[in-house]
């Protein structure tokens, strides 16, 4: 019998794209598949013919081949044959319509053994321990590997069976409007496996939820946002499989005296009116305990200060930083009778002299008596 011309298997022309043979092969498929023609038996004859077609068609070489050679050109038991038998639709389905159905993969080739889910674990520090480092002893609510039953979910002594729903596959196929979709088996949840006689101490799970201890060494300089790999310490597997990972976030608490930026430390030190005036030494706080901090006269508000070497190293490396301390000068407050009098001795000579003693202040003033002037007022 000759063998029918694949492009008009297909219906398509023979300078058909490759976007209309899919086309035309998803079209045909639905309409020859098998799990939708269970009374035509002539169905599964004709996808199979769709099939070869499409399989020639949709590559490039042996496309060329065929265009050549027509059937002697292309041999469809290679590659693309059709083996025949329920599973080998699945294959052709999800290759084709994979797409549609968010890429999954039949279920029976899934493995049994599934490694455990990542942890996150949010640790708070003060920003000592952030900059010091520290050790911390942490307790993380987890499943662990049930001790009695090595994680097999099976009692003691007894073993784990294949489930008699999906024979193993762990999927089963179920009709959803015109599609044959696989579904994770709901007699196993997937594992293709039955506990018969399940463990007392897991309940058939393997795993157990357990508060585990960890101790986390924090290493010196870290940061809120950095987050530090506890390789394996993340939930148990299931069924025996490797373990997810614990991820600590740190958060670093906000400081009394000090706020970081990055590698640097910023604080702010209240300083005496007459001490500004006069200059002097200034104890300020570091991390590293208290340092002397000279003053010099006349020093204004807001001025900042360096210390070098007294902010953070970085926990990736690079330079220490440095401290920076913002001086404040403070207005005296709660006066005594015999206090004001002398500031008022004091801002009769201040006065005296001009704008020798407040440059700032003159400055402004002159700036505003300018603005005034060149407005015009009508
Ligand atoms: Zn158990
Ligand atoms: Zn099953």
């Amino acid at each position: 019998m000759a063998k029918e011309d694949y492009y008009e298997t297909l219906g398509v022309p023979r300078n058909a794209s490759e976007s209309d043979i899919k086309k035309a092969f998803r079209r045909l498929a639905m309409k020859y598949h098998p799990d939708r023609n269970t009374d035509n038996p002539q169905a599964e004859e004709q996808f199979k013919k769709v099939k070869e077609a499409y399989d020639i068609l949709s590559d490039e070489k042996k496309r060329s081949a065929y265009d050549q050679f027509g059937h002697a050109g292309v041999d469809p038991s290679m590659g693309g044959g059709f083996g025949g038998g329920a599973d080998s639709f699945t294959d052709i389905f999800s290759d084709v319509f994979g797409d549609i159905f968010g890429g999954s993969r039949r279920g029976g080739g899934r493995s049994r053994v599934q490694r455990g889910s990542d942890l996150r674990y949010n640790l708070e520090l003060n920003l000592e321990e952030a900059v010091a480092g520290a050790e911390v002893k942490i307790r993380v609510p987890t499943l662990v590997t049930c001790e009695e039953c090595s994680g097999s979910g099976a009692r003691k002594g007894t073993s784990v069976a294949t489930c008699t729903t999906c024979h193993g596959h762990g999927a089963v196929r179920i009709q959803q409007g015109f599609f044959a979709v696989q579904q994770t088996c709901p007699a196993c949840h997937g594992s293709g496996q039955q506990i018969r006689d399940p463990c007392r101490a897991c309940h058939g799970q393997g795993r157990v939820q357990e508060n585990k201890t960890l101790s986390v060494k924090v290493p010196p300089g870290v940061d809120t946002g950095d987050r530090i790999r506890l390789s394996g310490e993340g939930e148990a597997g299931e069924a025996g499989g490797p373990p997810g990972d614990l991820y600590v976030q740190i958060q670093v608490r906000e400081h009394a005296i000090f706020t970081r930026d990055g590698a640097n430390l910023y604080c702010e030190v209240p300083i005496s009116f007459p001490s500004a005036c006069l200059g002097g030494d200034l104890e300020v706080p570091t991390l590293s305990g208290k340092v002397m901090l000279k003053i010099p006269p006349e020093t204004q508000t807001g001025k900042l200060f360096r210390l070098r070497g007294k902010g953070v190293k970085p926990v990736r490396g690079g330079q220490i930083g440095d401290l920076l301390c913002r001086v404040r000068v403070e207005v005296p407050v709660s006066l005594t009778k015999e206090q004001i009098d002398l500031i008022k001795q004091l801002d009769e000579s201040l006065s005296g002299g001009g704008s020798r003693h407040s440059p700032q202040a003159h400055g402004w003033f002159d700036g505003v008596k300018k603005f005034f002037d060149g407005m015009k007022f009508s």
